[in-house]
């Protein structure tokens, strides 16, 4: 299946800087939109339902599996994330491009789902780096923390099979990065034609 706009996927170990990237592309750019994950994980500090998350409970996740709601979902850090088609479709109906921000398995499923989804792997520039980054960000434990570490060597080595690849040293940098990225799709041929119908229909083209 095509999505009919740009469908871009980030993933990274937690701690890369995924959130904040995004956040600032959302910021500037206000024709990509999030899509909105449901999780089985507790709210950090600021963090509302429906805005970074729907926070659900195991059985309400549940549920949701057994209605076949989600376009996928997976196993992170002993939580469960997923997304659900409505978080797709509302999209889909919006016409807008989307980014997905979710782990690794879910990037691929998707990418198995719509052939042209663009995947965007963010790097720490260090190990040491992505651990000061998760103490820094002061929003888990130390016990998480070390669960969020363990997990990123297995999250890191799948880096090679991304379309793309961000290292997020300097931010402003890496973010400058991700907007090239995005950008770049909307130059494809068929995203033009679409996006600038007319001047393609005066021209004679296709
Ligand atoms: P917040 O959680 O709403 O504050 O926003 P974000 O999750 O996007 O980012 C958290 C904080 O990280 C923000 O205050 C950003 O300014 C900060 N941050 C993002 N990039 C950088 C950077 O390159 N260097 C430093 N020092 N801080 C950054
Ligand atoms: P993720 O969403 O990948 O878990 P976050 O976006 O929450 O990561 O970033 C983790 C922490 O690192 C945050 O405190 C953020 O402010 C900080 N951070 C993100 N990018 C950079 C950067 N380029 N340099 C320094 N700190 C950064
Ligand atoms: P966090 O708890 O730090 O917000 O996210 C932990 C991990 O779960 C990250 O790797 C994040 O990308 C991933 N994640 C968030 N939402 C989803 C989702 O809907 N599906 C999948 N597969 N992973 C997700």
């Amino acid at each position: 299946m095509d999505y009919p706009g740009n469908l871009f996927v980030v993933a990274a170990p937690s701690g890369a800087g995924k959130s904040s990237l995004v956040k600032a592309l959302l910021e500037l750019d206000s024709h990509v939109l999030p899509s909105v994950s449901h999780t089985t994980r507790a709210p950090r500090g600021q963090e509302k339902h429906g805005r970074e998350y729907f926070f659900v409970s195991e059985a309400e996740f549940d549920q949701m599996v057994q209605a076949d709601a989600f376009v996928e979902w997976a196993h992170v850090h002993g939580r469960r994330y997923g997304t659900s088609k409505k978080a797709i479709e509302d999209r889909i109906a919006h016409g807008s491009d989307v980014i997905l921000e979710i782990d690794w398995q879910g990037a691929l499923q998707i990418r198995r789902i719509f052939a042209n989804a663009v995947l965007v792997f963010i790097l720490p520039p260090s190990w040491d780096e992505l651990r000061s980054r998760l103490e820094r960000r002061g929003e888990d434990s130390a016990e998480v923390i070390e669960t969020r570490l363990a997990n990123a060597a297995t999250e890191l080595a799948q880096a090679k099979e991304f379309d793309f690849v961000i290292i997020n040293e300097l931010f402003e940098r890496a973010l400058f990065d991700l907007k090239a990225i995005v950008h770049s799709q909307r130059l494809k041929y068929l995203c033009q034609r679409r996006a600038r119908a007319e001047t393609f229909t005066a021209l004679g083209l296709p």
